[in-house]
């Protein structure tokens, strides 16, 4: 399958304007062909004026014909073939396996919100008929439904290049709530972007929709990113990627003439407790899943464990000697791009740094160019709670164990953590009343809350919080992975005394 390095703009494919950039391959740290071209100011423009002049067709369309369009778009990305996962994987170090698991994953999201849509609740409808007699004063017919926000900007993640990134979660939920896309493709896997856009754009073509629904634009640098998320047109921000990235646009997104909401999910380390009695009964088997998932895809998930707390004692001396034995063992492995191995050297290094803190144990050395390397640090709870830069995210398999002198300090460790994405307990029937008293904080500082198992997989369903407060998100109500990821590209209108032929069908009845 051939690639062109071309943006998409509506239907047209266009080279962009005259920064060129390539993908590089980080196991082999080479370039791969062809060069690809960052979207200049006019072609940013024509895919946002494409998305606003689709924005009231497609918005209104019917259900169905919008649920179709979402299942065709998952039907063109498996008729990609293994040209598809052949480029993710050159272009990600990613294996395989992972990367036809994340295919299943970006098709399976499309279908659900295929169902969330033709379902219809995501509506909201609320009808409260006319009480024309009420005291004092009579109450106006009041019909209330949730209309979609308009065109929105989605920036790929580099972590999940399929189901983060062009068609993915924040892709799938726009278009679903009846917005048009205009995606930043992310830099490091282009030519998976572009074969990915050019499936939702057959798709859009199927379907007989207006071309505007969708475009890809590529960029290597903040000015296109930029220049989108300021871009009157553009409603909404969808976006997953670092802190300093996501505070960016956000500021940039709050500064416009017209603010706009901007959800980033964007840093976490994911505590694991290790409440006592699960500690005592099965130290080993803990520190052996805890450092599976540490080390999983070499720690580049979202929802990886960079951090532990227990209580200081003979129970946590056996836990950290089998992690220590289990970390050693571990290989490094190739990261997603030479800037992220870069960067998680120099995050675990000045994690190592901060007072107080020890090095434990490295994994097996580096064997390639843009490995990351396991490591496991400790510190005690009262330095931890003095140093806030040590929850700072290392995007990698890196994770910080931290040693409680009591239950208190536990207590106030937990009271100094900031927002996370997942905290999990691991608790045996004892532990319940201590789980009991915790849970209230834990709900204060998390979207998600495990029992005995670990946080890395999250499972894509109608109940899924991939959310939390700041700074795991910029927007703590709303979730970026499942079926309510829908609710952040919508808003309500009530509609006051319409004459029934003016209202719209869903909310006639
Ligand atoms: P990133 O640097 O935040 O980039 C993500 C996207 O945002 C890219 O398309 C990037 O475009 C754009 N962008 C970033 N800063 C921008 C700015 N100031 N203005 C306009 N656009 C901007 O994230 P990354 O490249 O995926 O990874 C870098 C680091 O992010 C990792 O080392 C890790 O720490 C973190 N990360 C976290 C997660 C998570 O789920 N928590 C996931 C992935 C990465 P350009 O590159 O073209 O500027």
């Amino acid at each position: 399958m051939m690639l062109n390095g071309e943006l998409l703009i509506g239907a047209q494919r266009q080279r962009g304007g005259a920064q060129a950039f390539q993908a590089i391959d980080p196991q082999q740290d080479r370039a791969l062909d062809p060069l690809f071209y960052e979207a200049d100011a006019s072609q940013i423009d024509a895919a946002c004026q494409l998305a606003t002049g689709a924005f009231t067709v497609y918005s209104s369309l019917d259900l169905r014909q919008r649920a179709r369009f979402l299942r065709q778009i998952g039907k063109n990305i498996l008729a990609l073939g293994d040209a598809l996962i052949e480029r993710a994987m050159q272009e990600t170090a990613l294996p395989r396996g992972r990367i036809e698991g994340e295919r299943g994953r970006t098709i399976g999201q499309l279908n659900m919100f295929a169902d969330v849509v033709e379902n219809g609740a995501f509506q909201g409808v609320i009808i409260e008929n006319a009480l024309p007699n009420r005291k004092p004063l009579p109450r106006p017919d009041l019909r209330q439904r949730q209309v979609a926000l308009g065109p929105v900007a989605v920036f790929g993640a580099s972590n999940f290049p399929l189901a983060f990134s062009v068609a993915g979660g924040d892709t799938a939920s726009a278009l679903a709530a009846g917005c048009p896309v205009v995606v930043k493709a992310h830099p490091a896997h282009p030519g998976t972007s572009e074969l990915v856009a050019g499936a939702v754009a057959e798709a859009v073509a199927q379907c007989e929709l207006p071309e505007g629904v969708f475009s890809l634009l590529h960029g290597v640098s903040a000015q296109s990113g930029s220049a989108l998320v300021k871009h009157p047109a553009i409603c909404a921000v969808g976006f997953t990627g670092s802190r300093t990235g996501g505070l960016a646009l956000l500021k940039l997104a709050q500064q416009r003439p017209v603010p706009i909401p901007l959800y980033a999910e964007m840093s976490s380390i994911n505590p694991l407790l290790l409440l006592p009695a699960a500690l005592q009964q099965r130290a080993a088997s803990l520190a052996q899943g805890f450092v599976d998932s540490l080390t999983l895809g070499c720690g580049q998930f979202c929802t990886n464990p960079g951090i532990v707390f227990a209580l200081d004692g003979a129970d946590f001396d056996r836990f950290v000697q089998h992690a220590c034995e289990a970390v050693r063992q571990k290989p490094s492995a190739t990261m997603l791009t030479p800037a992220i191995a870069q960067a998680c050297a120099q995050h675990a290094a000045a994690l190592a740094a901060l007072s107080g803190v020890q090095h434990l144990m490295y994994g097996q050395e580096k064997t390639g160019a843009n490995q990351g390397q396991p490591q496991l640090l400790s510190v005690s709870a009262h330095d931890f709670i003095n140093e806030p830069r040590m929850q700072n995210e290392v995007f990698g398999p890196v994770s910080l164990l931290v040693r409680c002198a009591s239950q208190a300090e536990l207590r106030a460790a937990l009271r100094a953590l900031q927002g996370q994405l997942t905290i999990t307990l691991h608790l045996d029937a004892q532990d319940q009343p201590l789980a009991a008293e915790l849970l209230p904080l834990l709900e204060q500082r998390a979207g998600r809350i495990l029992a005995n198992g670990f946080p890395t997989g999250v499972d894509v369903g109608y109940a899924m919080v991939h959310g939390g407060p700041f700074p795991a998100t910029s927007d703590a109500r709303t979730t970026s992975v499942g079926a309510a990821a829908i609710q952040r590209f919508l808003r309500p209108v009530c509609y006051q005394d319409l004459p029934a032929a003016l209202l719209p069908p869903s909310v006639q009845h």
